[in-house]
């Protein structure tokens, strides 16, 4: 027999490897799109045609190449960004592998334009198959041009493999985005088929996300941002009303380098529980930055995913800085409230942290985990990390974390509290709002979705400690239900009972309230259980909530005052102070927003003073 075994062509190997990097257009996108950035370009257009089927062509004001560079480009492992294994770890650009194209021109018919700033001529070259065809001297603007035509024109079963032309041009915005939203100091411009679909001056990072994201987001940013010796991390999330029913709006990058990581994407949702209902998904822009010997970027061939040196430590940075900046933003306002200047000169206001509350403030989780050094966020380096589990004392980046972040700071306003209540202007409009006045002008607060966070909060302290004291029946009334109603009434009866309700299952559908809720007033107690058994089944087909978490939220919804009701001063007062106890005052339990702020420089540019 003879031998069997032989070497594949060159361009059938290179064929072979290309189908590793460039998978679809939207592939070749990205590679290009970074190979401009590693250039240092600030102005970067894409153009492609039939959804980059037939045309995906790059043009950028970078630093260019040589004659010998140009050439050298396409050759595979030909790279100019490492030049040994060590080199791997400390990438900063966004290509390393030397493969993109080489992979390009094995599997396109490829047109590269190119001039350095000090070469008066640029060079033009033409490449099929791997192989130049064509080279010639041309005239051109400093940068480089890429453009590759007939995409998979020899490879016609992978040709055969693409999408619709909708499904791959989605493809391609997508690498775009994420290349465009990582460097906003860059302009980018995408035309497809002749027409610019993006065009995206340069500007700050809250520019492009509303340039790419949409107005909507304008206002509707809140900003996170911690540095510490071993990570930094910047961006931006969006307010809990912007959450979506799909995943979309979500960008992780890790070195400025668009990264999917499921597990930080679980970080970053977490920091939003309670905030949200369970089935959405906050809008965020990330950017985690740290030493780039931390991260293993090799670990798949389009690099979007990455291996952390410590991933716990990661995870949890990530969930604190966001959290953080959404429990700032959440409580602003009531930091702001106007103190009458008397107020002001007591020890409480002017002296905030009294031994007693400064205790109370140190023995919280969050205060040790964010004092430090006063950043919010001190995670010793790693060398030196025996003891980050006591940083993070219950775990906090792997069992998800129920209770939500109360800065130090609330303390100092539940301590004057009492004293700024008098200095309080509050009042009430249409039976609905709650207006009160503070420093900077005034909050608006929607007295349901207010009181519905409060009942929220306290409901759920009593189901996990102590339980809402019972008021018993003088006169026990009997409930009888339908056979549908009664299993869920029975399924539920032990939740009730440590939120106050003293109901017996009699039989044959029947029940015998014994006892009610302290504070909610005795006397329909069939329609009541009725409806609280109508919001919960609500709750059962929409959301995928908990059985506990439903009773409470049902029970919140249930006892809140409602739109409608008349509040007096006293009424007022308490339901501010009680919801700026809680410690989430600025969303409801459903994610509707409590109260909305104005400012008094708002309103002064409005009447133009
Ligand atoms: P990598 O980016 O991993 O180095 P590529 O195959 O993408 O590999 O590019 C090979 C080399 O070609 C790069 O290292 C770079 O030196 C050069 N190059 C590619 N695109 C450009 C560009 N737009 N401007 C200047 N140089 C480029
Ligand atoms: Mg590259």
């Amino acid at each position: 027999m003879s031998d069997i075994i032989q070497l594949l062509p060159d361009n059938i190997a290179n064929q072979i490897a290309a189908g590793e990097v460039i998978q679809r257009p939207a592939s070749a996108v990205k590679e290009l799109l970074e190979n401009a950035v590693d250039a240092g370009a600030d102005e970067i257009r894409l153009i492609v045609n039939d959804a980059g089927k037939q045309l995906i062509q790059v043009i950028d004001n970078g630093k260019g190449m040589s004659e010998t560079d140009a050439r050298m480009a396409f050759e595979r492992h030909a790279t100019s960004k490492i030049r040994n294994i060590d080199d791997l770890f400390h990438i900063k650009t966004m290509g390393f592998r030397g493969e993109a194209l080489a992979s390009i021109a094995a599997v396109a018919q490829v047109e590269l334009k190119t001039r350095r700033a000090e070469d008066e001529n640029g060079i033009r070259l033409e490449i099929e198959n791997s192989v130049v065809v064509l080279q010639e001297p041309v005239a051109f603007e400093k940068g480089t041009s890429v453009a590759m035509k007939n995409l998979f024109f020899n490879v016609p079963a992978r040709r055969n493999f693409l999408k619709s032309n909708a499904s791959e041009l989605k493809h391609i915005m997508e690498e775009f985005i994420r290349v465009a939203m990582a460097f906003p100091e860059v302009f980018f411009s995408l035309v497809s088929n002749g027409q610019e679909v993006f065009h995206l001056t340069k500007g700050t990072l809250k520019q492009r996300i509303v340039q790419v994201l949409g107005s909507s987001y304008g206002s509707k940013l809140v900003s996170v941002q911690e540095h510490t010796d071993y990570m930094n991390i910047y961006g931006f999330v969006g307010k809990p009303e912007t959450a979506k029913k799909s995943r979309g709006d979500q960008y992780l990058f890790v070195n400025s380098r668009f990264i999917k990581s499921p597990y930080l994407n679980h970080a970053i949702n977490q920091a939003f529980h309670e905030l949200i209902p369970k089935d959405s998904f906050p809008m965020y822009a990330l950017f985690v930055d740290l030493d780039p010997a931390e991260i293993d970027i090799n670990v798949h061939p389009t690099k979007q995913e990455i291996k952390f040196e410590d991933e716990k430590v990661v995870y949890a940075f990530v969930q604190s800085a966001v959290k953080h900046a959404l429990a700032q933003f959440s409580v602003t306002p009531t930091l702001d409230f106007e103190l009458d200047p008397g107020i002001q000169q007591l020890d409480a206001v002017s002296k905030p942290l009294t031994e007693s509350n400064q205790q109370a403030a140190q023995s919280s989780r969050l205060f040790q985990t964010f004092s430090k050094s006063n950043q919010a966020h001190f995670i010793e380096r790693r060398s030196d990390l025996k003891n980050w589990e006591s940083v993070y004392p219950e775990k906090r980046y792997s069992t998800p974390d129920t209770e939500a972040a109360i800065p130090p700071a609330a303390t100092l306003y539940q301590e004057t509290r009492a004293m700024v209540e008098q200095a309080m202007e509050v009042i009430q409009l249409h039976h609905t709002y709650v207006v009160v006045q503070t420093d900077q002008g005034f909050l608006v607060i929607h007295q349901q979705n207010a009181h519905e966070r409060i009942l929220y909060e306290r409901y759920a302290k009593a189901v996990i400690g102590k339980p809402i004291v019972t008021q018993q029946s003088l006169f026990p009334a009997t409930l009888e239900l339908s056979p549908g109603d009664a299993l869920l009434l029975q399924e539920i009866l032990s939740e009730l009972s440590s939120l106050g309700y003293q109901i017996e299952s009699f039989g044959n559908n029947t029940f015998i309230v014994r006892g009610t809720p302290a504070d909610v007033t005795q006397g329909d107690e069939q329609s009541a259980i009725e409806n609280l058994l109508e919001q919960y089944k609500h709750f059962s087909s929409e959301l995928k909530f908990s059985k506990r978490e439903k009773v409470l939220r049902t029970l919140a919804m249930q006892h809140a005052i409602k739109p409608g009701t008349a509040l007096n001063k006293k009424a007022m007062h308490t339901l501010l102070e009680e919801l700026f106890q809680c410690e989430q005052p600025s969303v409801s339990p459903n994610g509707k927003p409590v109260y909305q702020s104005y400012l008094n420089t708002e309103l002064n540019r409005f009447f133009g003073r």
